[in-house]
């Protein structure tokens, strides 16, 4: 092990940053530096946390490609088709007509993300968004694969165009284009669905022109993402990044640098005794930042929590004999007051509301029936007072199948006793979240009828299983 006062690390400004300044805000914003600096060259990273994050992330791509080929019920178990407005969630379908099941089930992810975020901070950002997992573990590996580390592609990027060159770069950006085209797929998996996509791929490409358009399209949108956005896609377009400042709070666990035990900064001198703090300014920290931030100005909006400077700080600990941990998982309080407190009276305040979303959710799926039915007395009708003794309203009713399989319903007259008279003979066959509508004679026999207003209902049926019940007014001359 190497004692404080026996190495003299030798610093590596890669982003042009000076760190010396030291910021207590709990966000800051260094958007201005990085626009300075692109295209970044962040170092490869490697030790515990990304070996973690590899692991992670192979979890999470697994399970991004298999979730879509899932069916219950022989309907895929994630869809989010929002053209059609269609969403299938862990097998409960979602429709255009579930609009309080929609509306709740999104206030509750909202809730829900306001919470993991204040106790957690970008915990989501770093390990398990489709963004960084792409970026860092594919895109960013193949980069490395084929052109080295970020000294090597440096170089190569200010090298003239060589065959060598040419052939790596053409490599690479072609393998780039096929992830893309495998992503821009796999989304469309999820938005279209599987059998949708299917036909795409097996079926000519005349006969689905349109969508074909939207793959080359998509493939074009994340090529673009992946291969020049980047980091800019986390701290410029994402909302989510934009919101930290009012999420995150002083007891929010986040990868932070201690500043405590850190400052003041300053590197190492042989024989010296030491009076500094713990950071020898070494900026490998920075170096291996795909944002290109310096984690030691506080936390940022750019940081994404990706864990890289917890390793480079700790390799560089290692190296000269001091504890692990300047840059970790910790909360600013923790770090200032000693003090980790993750519940706080803002996260009870938080919980509580998603478990009443919760519960307001569970009651809507609990009740929720398989379709909806609107039946209201034809404007303008009267009633008809028929020869034979019994009284006509019309009305007209709409039914939608809140499922995503077909139907076959049947409606029938409960109470009073009488009789139904479709107009026509319609067809109630229900599409997956379609829809069918008619009009409809309830015919009660004057003798049934007590007053003038009359409420009747009725039931809405597939073979022996109710769908439905509904209750309208029935109205006979007054007596
Ligand atoms: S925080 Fe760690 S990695 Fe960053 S400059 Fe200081 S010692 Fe080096
Ligand atoms: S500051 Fe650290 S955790 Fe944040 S993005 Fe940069 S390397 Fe990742």
């Amino acid at each position: 092990m190497i004692r404080k006062d026996e190495v003299e690390m030798e610093t590596t400004d890669m982003n042009g940053l000076g760190g010396k300044q030291k910021s207590r805000q709990p966000i800051a914003d260094s958007r201005s530096l990085k626009s300075e600096t692109r295209p970044l060259y962040p170092q490869r990273p490697e030790g515990k946390w990304h070996n973690r994050r590899v692991a992670f992330s192979i979890a999470i791509i697994a399970l991004l490609f298999i979730v879509p080929f899932i069916r219950i019920d022989g309907q895929q178990l994630v869809l989010l088709n929002v053209i059609e407005r269609k969403f299938i969630v862990f097998g409960v379908f979602i429709g255009p007509q579930d609009y309080w099941l929609f509306g709740l089930t999104m206030l509750s992810f909202f809730v829900f993300i306001v919470l993991f975020t204040t106790v957690f901070g970008r915990l989501w950002c770093g390990w398990a968004c489709p963004q960084t997992v792409f970026m860092e573990m594919v895109f960013r590996k193949i980069e490395y694969a084929i052109e080295g580390d970020a000294g090597k592609q440096k170089l190569l990027d200010k090298a003239p165009w060589t065959p060598e060159k040419i052939m790596k770069k053409g490599l690479k950006y072609t393998l780039f284009l096929i992830v893309s085209f495998a992503i821009a797929n796999l989304l469309l998996a999820y938005v279209l669905g599987t059998d949708e996509l299917s036909k795409i791929i097996s079926e000519p490409i005349e006969a689905h022109i349109g969508l074909f358009s939207g793959i080359v399209l998509f493939t074009a949108v994340f090529y673009w993402n992946f291969a020049w956005l980047r980091e800019q896609a986390c701290t410029v377009v994402c909302p989510y990044g934009r919101l930290q400042s009012v999420l995150l709070d002083r007891n929010s666990i986040n990868v932070a640098y201690d500043h405590e035990r850190g400052e003041p900064r300053g590197k190492l001198h042989k024989g010296s005794d030491r009076t500094e703090g713990d950071c020898i300014n070494c900026f490998q920290c920075v170096a291996v930042c795909p944002t290109g931030i310096d984690i030691r100005n506080g936390t940022q909006m750019e940081c994404v929590n990706c864990t890289a400077c917890i390793d480079a700080c700790d390799a560089i600990m290692d190296k000269v004999g001091f504890d692990r941990g300047l840059i970790r998982y910790t909360s600013e309080n923790a770090i200032v007051k000693k003090t980790t407190k993750v519940i706080t009276p803002r996260t009870w305040g938080y919980a509580a509301v998603l478990v009443l979303l919760w519960s307001a959710l569970g009651f809507v799926v609990a009740t929720r029936t398989d379709t909806q039915t609107t039946l209201f007395r034809a404007p303008g009708s009267r009633y008809i007072e028929n020869s034979d003794g019994t009284i006509s309203n019309l009305y007209t009713f709409k039914i939608f199948n809140k499922t995503n399989r077909i139907i076959k319903p049947s409606i029938r007259l409960d109470s009073p006793h009488g009789k139904l008279l479709f107009a026509g003979s319609p067809d109630l066959t229900l599409d997956a979240a379609g829809m069918s509508e008619g009009t409809v004679f309830v015919i009660i026999p004057k003798t049934e009828l007590k007053s003038r207003k009359t409420v009747v209902k009725l039931s809405l049926s597939q073979g022996d299983r109710q769908l439905e019940t509904i209750e309208t007014t029935f109205i006979a001359p007054e007596e």
